[in-house]
């Protein structure tokens, strides 16, 4: 079985052993605040492997239910109104990670923001200690929405982002060609960068003419509304070089990294040149 597709069968797996009950339960602990942690992973310029910057992505580990996935939790979450208070969560362990790491302070970071708190006014309020801190401000913070979101309640969100965008902020529109209105949405919206989904990325080297033509056709989109581009999900050398052929401006995968606890980002950013060096020259090597 493709991994992608054991991963999902395991994220069932796991849905389906917890009842509903429990996971409500154990959302509304007071324990959960310990027991979610952030992870970060970088995004990289694919032409010079300059870091742009790191995606936060929350972990919960429950001590009875075990590792329980954010694509499981953040929509239960969501259903049951507990998304504000996890948000809440991510912000204060960002800020509190900034500490954590010694280079490279300037380099952005990327949170992601779920429907239900893009709609609410109550996200200006969260976003206000991250801001005032001296280690982050708003010119850092890249906000990642999914298309699905904006269309919950589009007037709202384009509202939300249009404030959000005055005072600095940029947004990402996350998980790209998988919604249904993607011309639209970026007609309406401003849209900084635009991260194609893992899925028409995974194996591009192994997809057809067509999967390409596609790739391209976003790469000419963004272009055109003056969004940059990073393509998610990459793991094998091939497909990174086709990116590059693609002149796709950023990256992020496993390739690079895997997300990672804040206490392990310098060791890794110690090693990254040479990392690169090798990938590059790798990559001088092969043969489109
Ligand atoms: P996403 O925002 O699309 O995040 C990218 C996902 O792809 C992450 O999964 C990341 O670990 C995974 N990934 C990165 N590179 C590779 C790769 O090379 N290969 C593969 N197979 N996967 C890769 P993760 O951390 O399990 O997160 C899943 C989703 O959960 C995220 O998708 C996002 O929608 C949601 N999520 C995670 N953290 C948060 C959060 O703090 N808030 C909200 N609202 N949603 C979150
Ligand atoms: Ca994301
Ligand atoms: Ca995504």
């Amino acid at each position: 079985m493709p991994s992608r597709a054991k991963k999902k069968s395991l994220s069932i797996i796991i849905y389906m052993s917890l009842d509903t009950r429990s996971l409500l339960v154990a959302l509304r602990s007071s324990s959960l605040r310990d027991e979610l942690k952030v992870h970060y992973q970088p995004i990289i310029r694919l032409r010079t492997g300059t870091i742009i910057g790191y995606e936060a992505l929350l972990r919960w580990h429950h001590p009875k239910l075990g590792m329980i996935p954010p694509d499981i939790f953040i929509p239960f979450a969501e259903q049951h109104e507990l998304i504000f208070e996890i948000t809440q969560i991510l912000f204060d362990k960002v800020l509190r990670d900034q500490s954590c790491w010694n280079h490279e302070k300037n380099t952005l970071i990327s949170l992601n923001i779920s429907a239900a708190s893009l709609t609410s006014n109550d996200l200006i309020e969260l976003l206000k200690p991250l801001v005032s801190d001296p280690e982050i401000s708003n010119k850092k913070v890249i906000l990642e929405i999914t298309e699905t979101a904006t269309l919950s309640n589009p007037e709202n969100a384009k509202a939300l982002i249009n404030k959000l965008s005055n005072e600095g902020f940029r947004f990402a529109l996350d998980d790209f060609g998988t919604g249904y209105s993607s011309l639209t949405n970026l007609r309406n919206l401003r849209i900084d960068e635009i991260k194609i989904d893992k899925s028409f990325i995974q194996d591009l080297d192994h997809q057809t003419h067509t999967d390409k033509v596609l790739i391209d056709a976003i790469l000419s989109i963004a272009h055109a509304f003056g969004a940059i581009v990073v393509a998610e999900g990459i793991e094998t050398e091939e497909t990174l070089l086709q990116l590059k052929s693609m002149n796709c401006y950023a990256g992020q995968g496993y390739i690079f990294a895997k997300p990672m606890p804040a206490s392990a980002i310098d060791d890794w950013y110690e090693q990254w040149p040479a990392q690169w060096r090798q990938l590059a020259h790798q990559k001088s090597h092969a043969v489109i």
